[in-house]
C-alpha cells in the first residue's frame, strides 16, 4: 500500500485494539478496491476519548471503528447518531463528513448475516440467552429483537448495565419477554430453555483467557453458541467446550467480517470484496 498525500485515513479507536484484525481485514479490502484510503490502530484510554473524537475532526479522519470498551461512551460525543446507534446507545462506526461526526452501529446488522450464514433461524420461536451488557451485547439484542425472537434473557456481571438494557429492549420492542441474570445467579434452566447463547463479554479473548463464563454442563446440541470474542489459534475455549456438547458454534469472525464491509460502505459508498476480507481474516 503506498501513501501519499491524498490517503484518506481511518482507524480503530479501542483499548485493547492490538489484538484487532480489522486494521489487516479493512486495508485489504482498500487496496483490493483500488481506494487511496488507510486503516490504522488507535489505542486510546477512556479519560482520553473525547480528545481522540476531537482529533478524528481535527485531523480530517474520514472516519473510525470504535470497539471495546468504547461503544457506548462515544454515542455522546457524536454530532448525529444514526437511528442504528441511536436506538442501541452505541456506535461502532464514526463517519466524518465534512467536519460532522454521525454515529452508526453496524455491529447488529453484521451479527444477523453471519448468524444467518450458519443456521436458518427461526425468529419468532427463538429463545437467547445474552451474556454481557456493553456495546456489542446491545447491538445483537436490539438486532434480535428487531426479528423478532420471542425473549432475551440478560446475564451480566453488574446488574444495573444489564437492567439498562433491558430498559431499552423493553421500550422498543414491549412484546418482547426479557429477564436479568448476574453471574452469581443460578441461570441454568433459562440456558437450557435458550436455543441462541451469545457471549458479547470480552472474556476467552487473548490475554482473558478465563473459563468461560456459563455453566457448560447444560449445553447440548439444540443450542447454537456465538463467541463475538475471536482468537488467533481459530476458536475460542467457548467455542470448543460447545462443540464438545454437540452444539453448533459461530465464532466472531463472521460478524466482524459483515459490520467491517458496512462500515466501508458507509465510507466510501462502494461495496467490499467480501471472499478477499475473508481471506485476510482467515490467514490472520
Ligand atoms: P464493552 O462495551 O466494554 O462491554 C463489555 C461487557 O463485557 C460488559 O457487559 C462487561 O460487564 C462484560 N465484561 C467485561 N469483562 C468481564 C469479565 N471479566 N467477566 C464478565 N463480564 C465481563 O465491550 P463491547 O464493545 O461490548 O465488546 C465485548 C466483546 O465483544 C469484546 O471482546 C469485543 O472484541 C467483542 N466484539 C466482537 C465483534 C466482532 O465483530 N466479532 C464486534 C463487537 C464486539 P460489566 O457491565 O459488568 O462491566
Amino acid at each position: 500500500m503506498e501513501i501519499t498525500g491524498r490517503t484518506k485515513l481511518v482507524g480503530i479507536l479501542g483499548d485493547p485494539v492490538s489484538h484487532s484484525l480489522s486494521p489487516k481485514m479493512q486495508n485489504t479490502a482498500f487496496e483490493a478496491m483500488g481506494l487511496a484510503m488507510a486503516y490504522v490502530p488507535l489505542l486510546v484510554k477512556a479519560a482520553e476519548l473525547k480528545a481522540a473524537v476531537q482529533g478524528i475532526k481535527a485531523m480530517n479522519f474520514r472516519g473510525a471503528n470504535v470497539t471495546i470498551p468504547h461503544k457506548t461512551s462515544i454515542a455522546g460525543l457524536m454530532d448525529r447518531l444514526d437511528e442504528s446507534a441511536a436506538i442501541t446507545g452505541a456506535v461502532n462506526t464514526v463517519v466524518n463528513e465534512e467536519g460532522v461526526l454521525i454515529g452508526y452501529n453496524t455491529d447488529g446488522n453484521g451479527f444477523i448475516t453471519a448468524l444467518e450464514e450458519v443456521i436458518t433461524p427461526g425468529y419468532p420461536d427463538m429463545e437467547v440467552m445474552l451474556l454481557g451488557a456493553g456495546g456489542a451485547a446491545r447491538s445483537v439484542g436490539v438486532a434480535l429483537a428487531q426479528k423478532g425472537v420471542k425473549a432475551i434473557t440478560i446475564v451480566n456481571r453488574n446488574r444495573d448495565r444489564a437492567e439498562e438494557l433491558q430498559r431499552i429492549l423493553q421500550r422498543y420492542f414491549p412484546t418482547l419477554s426479557t429477564t436479568v441474570f448476574t453471574f452469581d445467579d443460578d441461570f441454568s434452566l433459562p440456558l437450557a430453555e435458550s436455543r441462541l447463547v451469545i457471549n458479547a463479554t470480552p472474556v476467552g479473548m487473548e490475554g482473558n483467557l478465563k473459563a468461560p463464563l456459563l455453566p457448560v454442563d447444560r449445553l447440548t446440541k439444540v443450542h447454537v453458541v456465538c463467541d463475538l470474542v475471536y482468537v488467533k489459534s481459530g476458536k475460542t475455549s467457548l467455542e470448543i467446550v460447545a462443540q464438545e456438547k454437540g452444539a453448533t458454534t459461530l465464532g466472531g469472525e463472521g460478524m466482524l467480517l459483515h459490520q467491517g464491509a458496512e462500515a466501508i460502505y458507509l465510507w466510501t459508498g462502494k461495496q467490499p470484496p467480501l471472499d478477499i476480507m475473508r481471506r485476510a481474516i482467515e490467514s490472520r
